[in-house]
């Protein structure tokens, strides 16, 4: 099995879940993030970051 790469919503860099700098949950799913600054701002305004959790 291959590691699991999440697409960080905010700057849109892959990262793998252990090694985000935090983590929040959208519509049931588990968001990672590269910084807590980027989460910050996805935090603040998730419907703007949305569309790129699709893909
Ligand atoms: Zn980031």
């Amino acid at each position: 099995m291959s590691i699991l790469q999440h697409k960080a919503p905010v700057c849109g860099v892959e990262i793998e879940a252990d090694q985000a700098a935090g983590v929040s949950e959208y519509r049931g799913k588990k968001v990672y993030f590269c910084s807590l600054a980027c989460k910050e701002k996805f935090d603040r305004a998730p419907e703007q970051f949305s569309k790129d959790l699709e893909g």
